[in-house]
């Protein structure tokens, strides 16, 4: 350090406390960074680069940005995955001896950003640490915007850990190197940047959890979960610098308490966004939400990320959806009245934080005023568990009517102008704002007076920060003016600007009465933002129930717009749907009906379908469908389908073609190898397994092989519910073998102008994939789909010649005569979709390998 100037030496001592961020180093008007920081952030943020002399003999890099628009500058560096370290100047400069004391105030990292803009209203954005206790795995997750804090554990499985992250999708993690390393790994396969910070053991950790959440009852706790929790809160204090008031309550859970859903299952559904372009439209997420608030929306997320096990919940919220379900007017109201209800959550937060301003409170008095109504509605509704929601909904009427007491109409953003505190809220203030206003009253009738007493009719007098009140008087008038009285203060290119001894002494008294003022009402609101940041609690209870209401509302405004039906849990292994239809395909197909498909899958009625057909037939769309559903079903929500007995799924399991995991840089066929190896160590009787295309990304022989071991496999030893797409169509035979297989296929029906998909499963197999015509549909040169004609013909010779040595050809049903029969019976919903329109969508998905 020797040889830097002493600003430059603190500089660099504090600079040693925030080795891995950028330093924002405040100095006047100006966030300043030096050395590395400097040149690292002038790349990023493209703004220049520059060099100042610090005491040694070489000048070192520096940039800046003013310090009024900071925060988009800190943004971008946050989003693209830096700390920043904001160090302001903790004394003020005028009374300062030497140099400014400076001190770091916050560090703003990708986890904890507080500025909502950078993060989108419907969406969390979580910070997790992690701990791992001999072989159990605790995880802790924080959204700092809305105070929400959950912590599970499980016996480590990378499969259970990147579930967990899927849900999560955290920006930061901390914890410790080995469980840094696990984090990483698995957060990698969600695709999702990352942040890590390594921190060491912590030696305060129980007095660290009893002072911040003083309720908890952490001996009931397991240790791990204990352990990462208190990383957590460590990190958050380290990096925040001040108390975190809005993180009073830890949602604990386990992680078999919801249905599993793998990485692959998530997105191959397209739960919360697409597989093609990640986003959220054309997702299930996107289907649902119909909610009216930001908090309604980020907890929708969360239910669907997490479908329940437990039956008496979902009934629970199945009950509210019906009571809302057929009730068009109360919806409407209540709709209505959630539109205004800003996002309680995030208000708290910035309560909490000390940085909500006087709309802010007047939002969150808003938001209360409409309470008493969403009650009103909820009751009206004569069900239980809305009953039990509006009675448990306090709407904090007290807080509302001190914001109203208190906060003018229409405040303005800064909290330290004035402007904020209503007429009549503090004797006080009214004093001061009269002595205010009739000092200004005095100086317009002075103004008056002087123009008189000169006979200058443009004499008028002004104020500015710098100078205060003073007389103007244009150049051309100067002359008129008898200099004695007035005293010159500033020369302007045509002006003359004078004070007078009365003048400034008004000017003393107004100013004062102002500032007296503007400081007291800082320190009312800061009192009121502190009386109402008491009340935290209170105002989280409310946000959660008003969430939960927002969507089962949107649940239910969606089915009955949709004709959704309520799914009934029989408490058995069987599941049966009538009419089921694909709730995002259905919404996305304009003018194209939708084809509507049975399902049953039962002990007695065989619990696995093996379905062959053609490509492009709607074979992947129904094996989803009926994973769509079941978890429709489990968050609560009505189902796209006439009738719906299910059972309680505990996990869905599913490898469908599309999601390749190109990412890690392997082959299909090893992809889909360790996907069904997990499922044989995972998937219970319980589960639902789907696959589509069993067996491809290898040689037939082999793929068939494995495909029917596998079968086998579920048949006998999960014994779990299954649904199998094929090209193998030779696997049909398993229906002899294995009694709880059953053979289907999408009918199709063929005709001199082409093929037409029925998107009809019906039982048997299919005997043609059409892969040559889809070839064609796709666009091939004609020349390539003629000659895979005639080579096709030329193997079925072959084959037919094969077969007639071999044993007698198996018996199966025709499925074609199948097909001819439901078309005749012309399928309800619509008309059939023809090749022609098939081939419009084609792009869309590519032709498999047959
Ligand atoms: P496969 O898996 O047999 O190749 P897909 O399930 O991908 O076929 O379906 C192909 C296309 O047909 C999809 O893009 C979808 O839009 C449409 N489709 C599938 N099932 C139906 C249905 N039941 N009703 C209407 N259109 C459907």
């Amino acid at each position: 350090m020797a040889g830097y100037t002493p600003m430059m030496q603190q500089y660099l001592s504090v600079k040693a406390d925030a080795q891995d961020a950028l330093l924002f180093f405040r100095l006047g008007d100006f966030y300043e960074m030096f050395f590395e920081d400097a040149v690292t952030a002038a790349r990023e943020l493209e703004i220049t680069l520059t060099g100042r002399g610090a005491g040694q003999e070489e000048r070192i890099p520096m940039c800046g940005v003013p310090y009024h628009s900071a925060e988009g500058y800190i943004a971008r560096l946050v989003e693209k995955g830096y700390k920043v370290a904001i160090c302001e100047q903790v004394e003020d400069p005028a009374t300062a001896k030497g140099v400014v004391r400076r001190e770091i105030v916050r560090i703003v990292t990708p986890g904890t950003v507080m500025e909502t803009k950078s993060l989108g209203e419907g969406t969390n954005n979580f910070i997790v640490s992690a701990a791992e206790l001999s072989g159990r795995f605790g995880l802790a997750a924080c959204d700092l915007t809305t105070g929400e804090l959950y912590a599970t554990s499980f016996a480590f499985a990378k499969e259970t850990l990147l579930n967990e992250l899927n849900v999560y999708r955290p920006a930061e993690a901390v914890g410790d190197a080995a469980s840094l390393v696990r984090l990483r790994e698995e957060a990698a396969r969600t695709g999702a940047a990352l942040l890590t910070t390594e921190r060491g053991p912590l030696a305060n950790a129980e007095a660290l959890l009893k002072e911040q959440f003083p309720k908890e009852n952490w001996d009931a706790q397991e240790p791990v979960r204990r352990a990462a929790v208190a990383r957590l809160v460590a990190y958050l204090g380290e990096t925040q610098k001040r108390s975190l008031g809005h993180l009073q309550a830890v949602k604990f859970y386990d992680p078999k308490q919801y249905m599993a859903l793998d990485a692959f299952t998530r997105r191959n559904l397209e739960l919360t966004e697409t597989v093609r372009d990640r986003s959220r439209k054309g997702s299930l997420l996107w289907l649902l939400d119909k909610t009216k608030t930001a908090m309604g929306t980020r907890l929708l997320k969360r239910w669907i990320d997490q479908p329940l096990l437990d039956r008496a919940s979902i009934e629970e919220r199945l009950d509210a959806v019906e009571a809302l379900h057929g009730r068009w007017l109360e919806r409407e109201e209540l709709r209505e009245e959630l539109k205004e209800v800003y996002d309680l959550e995030r208000l708290v937060g910035r309560i909490a934080y000390g940085t909500a301003n006087a709309r802010d409170l007047n939002a969150l008095k808003v938001s209360l005023d409409r309470i008493p109504a969403i009650r009103a509605i909820c009751e009206r509704l004569a069900s239980a568990p809305l009953a039990k929601l509006a009675g448990g909904l306090d709407g904090c009427a007290d807080l509302a009517a001190e914001i109203a007491a208190a906060i003018a109409d229409e405040p303005p953003v800064s909290v330290r102008e004035g402007g904020i505190i209503r007429e009549g809220f503090n004797a006080k203030l009214d004093e001061l704002r009269v002595a205010s206003r009739s000092g200004k009253t005095w100086i317009a009738e002075l103004e008056r007076q002087e123009r008189e007493a000169t006979g200058i009719k443009s004499l008028k007098i002004g104020f500015n920060k710098v100078f205060g009140y003073y007389i103007e008087v244009t150049r051309a008038n100067i002359a008129s003016l008898p200099e004695a009285r007035y005293e010159r203060k500033q020369t302007l290119a045509n002006a003359e600007r004078f004070v007078t001894p009365e003048l400034k002494e008004k000017e003393a008294l107004i100013l004062e009465a102002e500032d007296r003022m503007v400081d007291l009402e800082y320190s009312l609101f800061a009192a009121l933002r502190d009386d109402i940041a008491a009340q935290i609690p209170r105002l989280q209870a409310l946000a959660e129930q008003v969430a939960s209401l927002d969507v089962l509302q949107s649940f239910a405004e969606v089915g009955s717009e949709k004709r959704y039906t309520r799914p009934r849990f029989e408490g058995g292994f069987g599941l049966a749907v009538k009419e089921g239809r694909h709730p995002v395909v259905e919404a996305v197909s304009e003018g194209v009906a939708f084809i509507h498909n049975d399902t049953s899958l039962t002990r007695d009625d065989g619990s696995i379908l093996l379905i062959t057909g053609p490509n492009m037939a709607g074979k992947s769309t129904y094996m989803r469908q009926v994973a769509m559903i079941s978890i429709m079903a489990q968050i609560g929500c009505f189902v796209p389908a006439k009738l719906a007995e299910l059972p309680l799924i505990d996990r869905i399991f599913t490898r469908i073609g599309a999601a390749d995991d190109l990412v890690g840089g392997q082959s299909t066929f090893m992809v889909e190898m360790k996907d069904i190896q997990v499922m044989t160590e995972q998937a219970t009787d319980r589960s639902l397994i789907i696959i589509d295309e069993l067996g491809r990304g290898t040689s037939t022989d082999e793929g068939m092989a494995i495909a029917q071991a596998v079968i086998e496999y579920v048949h006998d030893v999960i014994g779990c519910k299954a649904l199998v797409s094929t090209h193998f169509h030779e696997l049909a035979h398993l229906e002899e073998t294995l009694p709880r297989l059953r053979n289907g296929c999408m009918a199709v029906k063929e005709s001199a102008d082409g093929v037409t998909f029925l998107r009809k499963l019906v039982a048997g197999a299919a005997d043609s994939s059409y892969g040559i015509y889809c070839a064609q549909l796709a666009g091939l040169p004609q020349s390539i789909v003629s000659r895979a004609y005639s080579l096709l013909e030329s193997s079925a010779s072959l084959e037919a010649a094969a077969t007639s040595i071999a044993a007698p050809a198996r018996e199966r049903p025709a499925a074609q005569e199948l097909a001819r029969s439901v078309l005749e019976a012309s399928p309800q919903g619509g008309e059939p979709e023809t090749g022609q329109s098939a081939e419009r969508e084609q792009p869309e998905k590519p032709l498999h390998n047959e």
